[in-house]
C-alpha cells in the first residue's frame, strides 16, 4: 500500500500542494473547467475522513507584480465548498486566508479543527514562490505537519511549494497524494514496464518541442506514429513537396536524425501517407486530399488523411502500450478533426482489447475530452508540461524532492 493510502491522519494538519490553476472568466471569474480541482479531490477527502484537516496551497495564473484580483483564489472558494461537500456527503466550509504567509495564515491554520479545510491565497503573489527560495518554503511548510504534493502539473518546477519545501519534513511526513501517485504509477507503467508492441503517438505543431521526446522513445518504443504540423518537416527533409504547410526549416537535419536513429534501433518511424490539404488556415477553408509528400504550392496539410487514418489505427491496434501526446491536426477546426478523432476511437479499442493507454499533454487531453473518450482510455494526465518532460527521461524536481 502508498504511503499515502497507508497513512491515518487522525489529528494532522496535511499541507496540500495542489493545483487548482484553473482558467477564469475575465470578468465574472466564474471557472471555465474545474477538471484540476475534482482532480484533487479524493485526495482532500481521505484526509477529512481520517478525522484530519486541510491547508491548500497553490498558484493561479502569472502574477507578475504581486497580488491582483484577477488571480485571486478567492473566486474559487465557493466552487471547492461544493465540491468536497459533494463528495463529504456533509456541509463542509472552506475558510480562506488572504495571504499564504503571515499571521493570517498562521493563526488559522493554527486553529483548524479536524475535518475542517484552510486555502491560501495564490502563492505566487510571492516571487520567492517560484525562485525556490528556501526561506519562504520554511514559512509554508509551518503551516502544517504533513506536506503532501499533489500537484503533477507543476512536478517539473523546482518551485519553493513543489520542491523546496519538502526539506522541511522528515521521511514519512512527506508524501504524494493520491492523483500524483496516480500520475507516478501510469507513467512507470509505460515508461519501465511497458509491454509491447509500444506505440507512441505524438503530434501537434512542433517538432522542436517534441525532440527530446521522441530520442527518449526511440530508447523504448516499437512504433513512433508522428501526425500533426509536425510530419511536414519530416515529410520535406525526405525531399517531398509540402505546399505552405507548417514548416521548421532549421530541423530538417533534426528530423533525418531522428529517422536514420529509428532505422538503427529497429523503430518503425509511420509519417501519414495523406493529408487532408486546404487553401487556407481557417475553419471555411476549401479542401482537398493529397499524398503528404507532393501537396501543390498555395495548399497545406491541416490533417492526417483516410489512408493515413487507416495506417495509424492498425498500428494502434496491435499495440499493447499506447503513449498519445499530441493532435493529429488543427482538430479545434471541425474540417481538420477527422484524423485526431480517428486515433481516439483506435486508442479506445485497443485499450478495451486490453492494452494500456495514456493520454498526456494539453491539446491531446483536450481532444479525448472532446471527443467523449476519456473514460476509455487507460489513464489521461493532468500534466501537459510535467509530463512530457518525464517522457524526455528528466528527473522532476516536484518528485525527487518527495523521494529523497
Ligand atoms: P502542440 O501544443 O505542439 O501539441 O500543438 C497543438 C496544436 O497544433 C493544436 O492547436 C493544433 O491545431 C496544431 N496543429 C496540429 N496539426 C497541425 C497542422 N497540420 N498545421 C498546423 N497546426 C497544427
Amino acid at each position: 500500500m502508498s504511503l499515502f493510502a497507508g497513512n491515518n491522519f487522525k489529528g494532522q494538519k496535511a499541507l496540500i500542494r495542489v493545483d487548482f490553476n484553473v482558467p477564469l472568466d475575465k470578468q465574472t471569474y466564474a471557472i471555465g473547467d474545474d477538471n484540476r480541482m475534482r482532480a484533487a479531490i479524493p485526495t482532500i477527502v481521505k484526509i477529512l475522513k481520517d478525522g484530519g484537516s486541510v491547508i491548500l496551497m497553490s498558484h493561479l495564473g502569472r502574477p507578475k507584480e504581486g497580488p491582483e484580483t484577477k488571480s485571486s483564489l478567492i473566486h474559487i472558494v465557493g466552487h471547492l465548498q461544493q465540491l468536497i461537500s459533494k463528495a463529504m456527503g456533509v456541509e463542509t466550509a472552506v475558510q480562506f486566508a488572504d495571504d499564504c504567509i503571515g499571521d493570517d495564515a498562521v493563526n488559522k491554520s493554527a486553529a483548524l479543527q479536524s475535518g475542517e479545510v484552510l486555502l491560501l491565497e495564490n502563492l505566487r503573489f510571492y516571487k520567492e514562490e517560484e525562485k525556490g527560495d528556501a526561506t519562504f518554503a520554511q514559512k509554508l511548510s509551518q503551516l502544517g505537519n504533513v506536506y503532501i504534493n499533489d500537484a503533477f502539473g507543476t512536478a517539473h518546477r523546482a518551485h519553493a511549494s513543489t520542491a523546496v519545501i519538502a526539506q522541511f519534513f522528515e521521511k514519512g511526513k512527506k508524501m504524494f497524494g493520491l492523483l500524483m501517485e496516480g500520475e507516478v504509477k501510469a507513467a512507470e507503467n509505460v515508461l519501465h514496464k511497458a509491454e509491447k508492441p509500444f506505440t507512441a503517438i505524438i503530434g501537434g505543431a512542433k517538432v522542436s518541442d517534441k525532440i527530446l521526446i521522441i530520442e527518449n522513445l526511440l530508447e523504448r518504443a516499437t512504433d513512433i506514429i508522428i501526425g500533426g504540423g509536425m510530419a511536414y518537416t519530416f515529410m520535406k527533409a525526405q525531399g517531398g513537396q509540402i505546399g505552405k504547410s507548417l514548416c521548421e526549416d532549421d530541423r530538417l537535419g533534426t528530423a533525418l536524425e531522428i529517422l536514420k536513429k529509428a532505422a538503427e534501433k529497429g523503430v518503425q518511424i509511420h509519417l501519414p501517407a495523406d493529408s487532408i490539404v486546404a487553401d487556407n488556415f481557417a475553419a471555411d477553408a476549401n479542401t482537398d486530399t493529397a499524398s503528404s509528400n507532393s501537396i501543390p504550392d498555395g495548399w497545406m496539410g491541416l490533417d492526417v488523411g483516410p489512408d493515413a487514418c487507416e495506417q495509424f489505427k492498425n498500428v494502434i491496434l496491435r499495440s499493447k502500450t499506447i503513449l498519445w501526446n499530441g493532435p493529429m491536426g488543427v482538430f479545434e477546426m471541425e474540417k481538420f478533426q477527422n484524423g485526431t478523432k480517428t486515433i481516439a476511437i483506435a486508442v479506445a479499442e485497443a485499450t478495451a482489447k486490453g492494452a494500456f493507454s495514456l493520454v498526456g499533454g494539453g491539446d491531446s487531453v483536450a481532444a479525448v475530452n472532446q471527443f467523449g473518450f476519456a473514460d476509455k482510455v487507460s489513464y489521461v494526465s493532468t500534466g501537459g508540461g510535467a509530463m512530457l518532460e518525464y517522457f524526455e527521461g528528466k528527473v522532476l524536481p516536484g518528485i525527487a524532492a518527495i523521494n529523497s
